[in-house]
């Protein structure tokens, strides 16, 4: 189909199929049936998706069938060409969805339920991503040792009073490298990188391990203060693993910059292959992903908040408070993040 979806996105609804994820939202449903199958390729495991490719089966009839894989689709996209299946990409960090963007491997879709529900700083301004849910990156703390008070902002992290308290995983990681674009937006690229280097000079040992790795130091007393996203939190609390539930009892987390700009906030999120056959129900995938009833799934499955205002989260992310989010634009941090790797690079994070 050369039609562009403009214009054209609602017109795969059957009135039939119009449930409580779509009522009220989804008015004037034209004639033409969804696509029988759709086909995602998702870099977020099945077991973290399933719950809403399911009931999105369950409410329109169509079948979704999922590639996944960590490492490796941009590079199987590339290589399928015109000819790839996929019709949907799902993937977590703006640094994955931008790889896909720069590789004009999505296609701009427009639809006005996605404007409505996403605010426009969780979206691409070229419509070819969309935020589902947002990420935290939150400052842990030993619930022992360390005071909430002391730490109110990111900032804070390179006070020298941390020295030899602080641990992270490595700075080039994708979550740290757009944290550091933040604070470049924030404060100037030259304070940016005095940050860097003030937070280097404060780590109890080298750089290493996942954002759980950090939550556990700070159980084994190597560290006090880490930086870490806030699912992590409620993923080990909830763990069947003893020993992290035993790691997420031993940290408080911070939302950070609550006086000023908000916590830095990244997305998972996703969008429709640029070679899709089937645009119109790819972007119905992404519609139903934004609603309510979906984004509520984000909160129980995997502890992320909700990126449609409207949304509920879930209880426990529920109970770690509410808290002002940066509202800088995911676009901008995607822009920011090579001079962010420069820093990263120079004052060996
Ligand atoms: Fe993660």
């Amino acid at each position: 189909m050369k039609r562009p979806i403009r214009n054209t996105v609602r017109s795969g609804i059957r009135p039939l199929l119009l449930s409580v994820f779509s009522a009220g939202i989804v008015s004037g449903a034209a004639q033409a049936a969804a696509a029988a199958e759709l086909n995602v390729y998702s870099h977020r495991q099945p077991v973290l998706i399933k719950p809403f490719l399911q009931a999105f089966e369950k409410e329109t009839g169509v079948k979704v069938n999922v590639v996944f894989a960590a490492k490796g689709l941009v590079q199987r996209m590339l290589a399928e060409g015109p000819r790839s299946p996929a019709d949907v990409v799902l993937t977590v960090d703006i640094a994955r969805l931008s790889v896909y963007a720069e590789k004009n491997l999505l296609a701009p879709v427009d639809s006005k339920i996605l404007e409505t529900n996403i605010p426009s700083h969780l979206r691409d301004r070229d419509n070819r991503w969309f935020g589902l849910s947002t990420r935290a990156r939150v400052v842990a703390i030993s619930a022992e040792r360390v005071k909430p008070s002391d730490i109110r902002r990111i900032e804070d992290l390179a006070d020298p009073k941390w020295k030899g308290r602080v641990c992270t995983r490595p700075g080039s990681h994708v979550y740290n490298r757009a944290l550091l674009a933040s604070l470049i937006a924030a404060n100037g690229e030259k304070a940016a990188e005095t940050w860097a280097r003030g937070l280097v000079a404060n780590l109890a040992r080298k750089p290493q391990g996942n954002d759980r790795a950090q939550a556990k130091a700070i159980f084994e007393g190597i560290c006090d203060v880490a930086i870490m996203n806030s699912y992590y939190y409620g993923l080990m609390k909830t763990s069947k693993a003893a020993a992290q539930r035993d790691w997420a009892k031993a940290v408080r987390i911070l939302f950070t910059n609550q006086a000023d700009r908000g916590t830095h906030v990244n997305i998972s999120g996703g969008g429709v292959a640029r070679h899709s056959k089937h645009k119109e129900t790819a972007v119905r995938l992404l519609e139903f992903l934004s609603q309510p009833a979906a984004q509520k799934l984000y909160g129980k499955i995997n502890y992320e908040f909700p990126a449609n205002p409207k949304a509920e989260s879930s209880a426990e992310v529920e109970s770690w408070g509410s808290f002002k989010a940066d509202t800088l634009s995911i676009d901008r941090i995607a822009e920011l993040a090579p001079a962010a790797q420069k820093i990263i690079d120079k004052v060996g994070w």
